[in-house]
């Protein structure tokens, strides 16, 4: 992408009304705009960002088995009212009247319609185990939206629904999708604490929490500092194995680490001292074991080995993908912007001509550009004639981590300069040897999509 030919609404200001440093980020680099409380709209540079993360979330359920599907946003009262929660939820429901006096609403969550879709076409105990998944725009009218995207009303998460004969194979599915979501938010370059938690209105006995450690994040938590030299790394995972599962769930869940509802003094005190945290997290993403109890109320039976009927055994499975880009910058950034990490990245490397309409600069830009786009990778050219140093600022604020600065002087050596962003380390080298470099670093981030 030429800059001269994108929408990049960069703001020089901060933005008065941002509390935090990714909400005032995410204003300033031009990548979403406030329509009203809670609610936004995705201008080019946040949508990108948006469609890596839905990428990785994309594939990584699909390589556990999950399967993709999309559910509408909006949904009849009626299913909610079969499972109680059309009152129980209260006012976050968005509550809608269609010109038929229908009752409707705008889904907060998806477990009665799916469960309504499963009960329509699963009959038999032969067509499970079963996981369905979307990513959907959700929206929870929630009493104080704020930080941007973090809390916002209406928001992207991907939710998944596991259907099992057995609550032995349901903790199978709980297991398989906290591993899933481990390698998830690795991928993204995030270290994401699955901590001991509270179901809240979902309901059930087991669930995890996924904290990003952050000052800004709004959920106490207390935790054993060694959880945090855990990591999956490239171990390779075989979601079909239950005890493989069960033992990367026990190792990522054995050592203390709680949010303060389900936090207890008197068991984190047995920790060393000089290990024990108490510290604030942003929630990224929630797994939860709730057994039949959609399932009963709402008849979601099949017929079982038997030949009677078993209601099935379910849990739900939430990331908070629109959340995850203020989390990720929260985590990711300097004084000067945010550092992306490199999976997912709105473009791989930033082009800077420091003279541009220069005949020599123009070139080497345009055949630098054109090299990179032939290796699949994205560049973003910043073509503008402009100062040098307005355009180095506009690249590290909008944080892309690498730029390949090209400019006359250079070029009588042959070389460009290859940056890093979090380092701010540079090196000089010729343009095919900085494509070369581009190519090996993104080489294990290449995300396939659908
Ligand atoms: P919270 O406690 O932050 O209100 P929750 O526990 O009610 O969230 P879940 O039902 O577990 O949320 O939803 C799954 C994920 O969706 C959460 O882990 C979070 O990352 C994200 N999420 C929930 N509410 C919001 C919101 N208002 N804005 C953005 N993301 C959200
Ligand atoms: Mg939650």
């Amino acid at each position: 992408m030429r800059l001269s030919r994108y929408f990049l609404p960069v703001l020089k200001e901060t933005p008065a009304e941002a509390q935090i440093v990714s909400h005032r980020y995410m204003l300033r680099a031009g990548m979403i705009k406030q329509q009203s409380a809670g609610i936004y709209s995705w201008l080019p540079l946040g949508f990108k960002v948006l469609r890596k993360l839905e990428n990785i979330v994309h594939e990584e359920q699909m390589r556990a088995g999950h399967i993709p599907m999309l559910m509408p946003t909006l949904q009849s009262a009626d299913l909610w009212r079969e499972s109680g929660r059309y009152d129980d939820y209260g006012e976050e429901m968005l509550r809608i009247t269609d010109r038929q006096g229908r009752d409707m609403l705008y889904g907060p969550t998806n477990e009665e319609m799916i469960t309504d879709i499963f009960r329509a076409n699963v009959g038999s105990y032969k067509d499970l185990p079963l996981t369905l998944y979307h990513i959907q725009w959700k929206f929870r009218d929630e009493i104080r939206p704020r930080f941007g995207v973090m809390r916002g009303r209406e928001f992207y998460m991907k939710d998944g629904y596991n259907f099992d004969l057995t609550k032995e194979d349901a903790l199978h599915a709980y297991n398989r999708h906290l591993v899933s979501y481990l390698r998830t938010y690795e991928r993204m370059g995030l270290q994401a604490i699955p901590m001991r938690a509270d179901s809240g209105p979902i309901g059930g006995d087991d669930t995890h929490e996924f904290l990003v450690l952050a000052e800004t994040g709004e959920s106490e938590v207390f935790y054993d500092s060694a959880v945090t030299d855990i990591s999956l790394g490239a171990r390779d995972i075989d979601y079909d194995n239950h005890d493989q599962c069960r033992a990367i769930m026990e190792e990522f869940t054995a050592l203390y680490a709680r949010t303060d509802e389900t936090h207890d003094e008197a068991v984190f005190t047995q920790i060393p001292e000089a290990r024990r945290r108490v510290a604030r997290g942003i929630e990224v993403g929630q797994i939860f074991y709730f057994g039949t109890k959609y399932s009963e109320p709402m008849g979601a039976t099949v017929q079982g080995p038997d030949g009677k009927p078993v209601p099935v055994h379910m849990g739900s499975h939430g990331i908070g993908v629109s959340r995850l880009i203020g989390a990720i910058i929260e985590a990711s950034h300097d004084e000067r912007g945010i550092i992306w990490p490199e999976g997912v990245t709105p473009f791989h490397a930033g082009i800077v001509n420091l003279k541009q309409g220069d005949s020599a600069a123009d070139a080497a830009c345009d055949s630098l550009y054109a090299a990179l786009v032939a290796q699949g990778l994205e560049p973003l050219y910043d073509d503008r004639k402009e100062r040098a140093g307005g355009k180095f600022a506009t690249m590290d604020l909008i944080g892309l981590p690498w730029r390949v600065t090209v400019g006359p002087r250079g070029l009588e050596k042959g070389v460009v300069e290859l940056t890093c962003r979090r380092t701010g380390e540079s090196e000089e080298m010729s343009p095919q040897a900085a494509v070369d470099r581009l190519v090996q670093i993104y080489a294990p981030h290449r995300v396939s999509g659908l």
